[in-house]
């Protein structure tokens, strides 16, 4: 992509309305735009991001058998009344809407109820199970506080996956793949090692655990504490003796930490199912119950937590997987030569596969380190009338300061060491 055909613009200004982080450096830098608190729209290169973090989530939930589909906002109130969901007493960040009939309608904040009455009208044997469906879209939620920019939003974007299993045996094995399933996308989003399965709160129905995953950062709201040899971590709303000695965890060996809960997953048992009337035959012709499990990723939570994160006092600093642009190349001068070199440049490691936003406009030096710098692509690459003349290229990594210069060979090779 030429920068000068992009549409976007970086601004030196803080948005005086914005107070978290994140949003105030994708603002920035151009990534999005906020319609009002809680509310962003993603600007290109925000929407490469959020394309990127979908597609590894989409990935891995493929590879477990997952089959991607896509449920409606527009909700109807009595299926949500038959799980006592839909008073506003029971759920208090509904938004609800009326038909022009008077007829009330909820929008979208989640997805149980809806999901069990559309596959309880395709499955009902016992042949055709287990099922794992899951969709990625925007959910709705009038959330109190909206002051954390992409952490928290009104509207954003969620992966959620619903199971239906025939036997507990069966659901238990559904569930602990989906879990390894997301450690795999942790890690590719290159949160792994910060990235802990937290014991939470199973919610109302259960009186099980769920897990949360929570990601190390000091940005984030919640508490938790890590038990760093077993790669575990317990939140503190269920932190007490008696829950300390249900999960084999020692007070002794438990770190406080901030975390931001970046997806979770739970158990539902046939709560749900049941509720809504759903259930399969089995083998001898005889009506048994489900059993359920829900799953979700905070994907449009995972573009404000990298950004903020990954940060430093110049801008964003990407992780390769999610990076808009692998490489910022930044022609300066305009001279014949520089031009030349800078476009068979970026027709060389484009026709690679490489991705590369290249600078290519009328500016200052400066202003264009500038935005590179802000933008946070993993590395930029300076092409200039000295860089022609010693046959070199300058290459920086964004998480480094000093730039090193070298040749077209080594250029490839250090772009082909991608950081897992
Ligand atoms: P939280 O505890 O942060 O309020 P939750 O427990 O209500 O979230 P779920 O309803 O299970 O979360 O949603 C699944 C995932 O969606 C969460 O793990 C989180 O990553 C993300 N998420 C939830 N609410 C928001 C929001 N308002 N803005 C952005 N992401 C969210
Ligand atoms: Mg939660």
């Amino acid at each position: 992509m030429r920068r000068s055909l992009l549409f976007t613009k970086t601004t030196k200004n803080v948005p005086a309305d914005e107070t978290a982080k994140n949003a105030q450096l994708l603002i920035q830098a151009g990534y999005i735009h906020k319609e009002m608190a809680g509310v962003y729209a993603y600007m290109p290169l925000g929407l490469r991001v959020l394309e990127n973090i979908k597609q590894i989530v989409r990935d891995e939930m493929n590879a477990i058998g997952g089959q991607e589909l896509m449920m409606t906002t527009l909700q109807p109130r009595d299926i949500w009344e038959k799980t006592d969901r839909w008073d506003d007493k029971k759920v208090d960040n509904w938004f609800k809407t009326k038909l022009a009939n008077g007829t009330e309608l909820g929008v979208g904040l989640t997805h149980e109820e809806p999901i069990v009455d559309a596959v309880s009208g395709f499955a009902t044997s016992h042949k055709d199970f287990p099922i794992y469906v899951y969709q990625i879209q925007s959910k709705f939620r009038n959330e109190l506080r909206a002051k954390s920019g992409l952490l928290r939003g009104r509207e954003f974007v969620m992966k959620d996956m619903y199971t239906f299993s025939r036997t507990q045996q069966e659901h238990e094995a559904v569930y602990e793949r989906v879990v390894e399933a997301y450690h795999r996308v942790y890690k590719r989003l290159g949160l792994g090692a910060s990235t802990y399965r937290t014991y939470a709160d199973g919610g109302i129905f259960t009186p099980r655990f769920s897990d949360e995953f929570q990601t190390l950062s000091p940005i984030g709201e919640d508490t938790i504490y890590v038990d760093e040899a077993k790669r575990i971590a317990i939140n503190h709303e269920i932190y007490s003796d008696e829950n300390l000695a249900k999960l084999n965890l020692n007070k002794a060996d438990l770190v406080e930490k901030k975390g931001v809960e970046v997806g979770n997953t739970f158990h539902l048992e046939s709560k749900y199912t049941d509720a809504l009337g759903m259930y399969y035959t089995d083998a001898d012709g005889k009506q048994q119950p489900l059993i359920m499990g829900c799953y979700g990723i905070g994907v449009s939570r995972l573009v404000g937590m990298i950004a903020e994160h990954f940060s430093d006092e110049n801008g964003l600093v990407w992780p390769d997987a999610v990076a808009p642009f692998k490489v910022y190349l930044a022609r300066l001068g305009d001279s014949e030569q520089a031009i030349q070199q800078a476009d068979n440049l970026y027709n060389y490691l484009t026709a690679q596969g490489v991705t590369v936003l290249y600078d290519d406009r009328d500016a200052r030096p400066g202003q264009k380190f500038a935005d590179a710098e802000l933008m946070g692509m993993p590395y930029r690459i300076v092409v200039s009338d000295k860089t022609v003349a010693s046959g070199t290229y300058e290459l920086k990594r964004r998480t480094e300061s000093e730039s090193i210069h070298v040749s077209e060979d080594q250029l490839l090779e250090n772009l082909s060491n991608t950081e897992e």
